[in-house]
């Protein structure tokens, strides 16, 4: 995989400009060294080249002592210079590696580890539009973007592997701060290098695909316009399928780049590839070679996604689904948290809890997770609302779930008053809601006994029928029961009552 991350660096690589390739208005952005003009210098961005550093490190990379700019050569509309300020032989980071976790997926490897080649920095071409009338217009808002390019190690065996790959890398961009990582918007694009190779004879060295015996590797398929994760896994799926008829066929094929082509489900011949002889790299004459580890200083990570997901199943407890659809973004992580530490407070000053046994908050943190991954996210969907959008407090739904764990509101009450604090544009407190709409949970015995009673004696031919041994008839008399207390009892109390007086 070769993917390229767009950096949101408040200026772009070379010159002074705003960095903003979303910007509308065509060509507002721009300034003679990103329109090529003769006679410009390039001026190194350095926060990008920080960025390239971390990046490089939170794939595990090491980062060279030394590194340099290269001149890409080709000729394109995009790129006025007639060539690309990228880097060639000493990238700012290579040999990392990432690891991914399948726990819950079938068929596939349980864990893979994906080898990074390199991480290295350059600058992103203008935009080009193809107008209707033959002719092309040309953007340089994006032209000068400062761009990382990770190219890694030809480790995906399969096409859910590689687009698993690109949802974590993603991931890692928003951690770090970087990028947004947008695919839709071209803030992250992929690209698969697919080679299809007969099992059996060929090897993989140190990285390398290497022939065994006589047999001839077969060329390599670079393929692009992968513009969703869902494109990423279809496309590779496609080209794995194209490739293994033609060699059942026994036919072969030049190096080339192909198209997805989304709506009619196929990729397209686009060019013959160039290799990479043909672009004539060469040092950049205009930037001297720099030391990207002095250049970028003291860096912290700060926790990884893998490492959150980690210690949210471990030490929270939260189911390993949850913790990856929680530690995946970052703002529901921090509202997890959050969530979790009113949650350790508040059960302190809850006289039920107070003091009980040790492992309590772990039952109580997993409660929380299924309740914000299950419920919440179901309703702020449907609301159209982000994490980010709430108007109520973490404090207030940490209250919330200790309502639950403590059995004064059943599920479908929470539930109701969830809805009730998601629609309100104010903070507002669960037990307020609760004691307002008289929602509590009866789990007051005697209540329950009395409404068992009742029931009893109103449905004596229901309770003869359990007496003679027709066990479904129970959970007639619980409904009856649940009816009768107007849904607030709990029905676990209402059931062992039931079973008590009539056994
Ligand atoms: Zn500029």
């Amino acid at each position: 995989m070769e993917v390229h991350v767009e950096l949101k660096t408040a200026s772009k690589m070379f010159c002074n400009c705003k960095n903003d390739p979303d910007e509308p208005k065509p060509n507002t952005n721009i300034c003679p060294t990103c329109t090529a003009q003769p006679g410009t210098l390039p001026i190194p961005n350095k926060k990008a080249v920080q960025w390239t550093v971390k990046i490089g490190k939170a794939l595990g990379c090491s980062i060279r002592e030394l590194s340099k700019f290269d001149r890409k050569h080709y000729f394109y509309p995009d790129l006025p210079k007639a060539y690309q300020i990228s880097q060639y032989d000493e990238p700012i980071a290579e040999h990392g590696e990432i690891v991914l976790e399948f726990p819950t997926e079938e068929n596939i490897r349980e864990q893979v580890k994906i080898g990074i080649t390199r991480v290295h920095l350059e600058e992103d071409t203008a935009k080009l539009t193809h107008a209707n009338d033959g002719s092309t217009l040309v953007d340089f808002n994006r032209a000068g973007t400062p761009l990382v390019e990770i190219v890694t190690d030809p480790d995906f065996m399969t096409a859910i592997e590689a687009k698993i790959y690109c949802q974590e890398l993603r991931t890692i961009m928003r951690y770090l701060n970087v990028s947004d990582a947008d695919m839709e918007k071209g803030h992250m694009r992929c690209e698969a290098n697919i080679s299809l190779q007969e099992a059996g004879k060929f090897e993989i060295v140190d990285g390398v695909v290497k022939a065994l015996g006589d047999y001839k590797l077969n060329n390599k398929v670079e393929l692009k316009n992968l513009n969703s994760f869902k494109a990423v896994e279809r496309g590779i799926d496609y080209e794995i399928k194209r490739q293994t008829e033609m060699i059942e066929k026994g036919e072969s094929w030049i190096q080339q780049t192909r198209g997805w082509n989304e709506d009619k489900g196929e990729t397209v011949m686009q060019r013959k590839k160039e290799n990479s002889d043909d672009y004539r790299y060469f040092p950049e004459p205009d930037i001297p070679p720099f030391h990207p580890v002095k250049i970028a200083g003291d860096i912290s990570l700060g926790e990884l996604p893998q490492a959150k997901r980690k210690r949210f199943h471990e030490e929270y407890k939260f189911s390993y689904a949850d913790a990856k659809i929680l530690s995946d973004n970052k703002n529901w992580a921090n509202f997890a948290e959050e969530v979790i530490s009113e949650l350790i407070e508040w059960l302190d000053s809850l006289p039920e809890t107070k003091n009980k046994a040790e492992n309590v908050p772990q039952k109580i943190t997993r409660l929380a997770g299924g309740w914000i991954t299950s419920k919440l996210m179901g309703i702020l969907k449907e609301k159209n609302k982000d994490i980010t959008g709430i108007s109520f407090t973490a404090e207030n739904f940490a209250e919330l779930i200790a309502l639950i764990y403590t059995k004064r509101v059943n599920s479908t009450n929470a539930g109701k008053i969830l809805l009730i604090m998601a629609g309100s544009d104010k903070d507002k407190d669960p037990t307020h809601i609760l004691e307002e709409k008289g929602w509590g949970q009866v789990s007051d015995e005697g209540k329950i006994n009395e409404l068992v009673e009742d029931a009893i004696k109103s449905y004596s031919k229901q309770v003869e029928e359990f007496q003679a041994g027709k066990e479904t008839v129970l959970k007639f008399l619980i409904g009856m029961v649940m009816k009768a207390s107007e849904g607030n009892a709990d029905p676990k109390v209402v059931e062992e009552i039931l079973r008590g007086k009539l056994s």
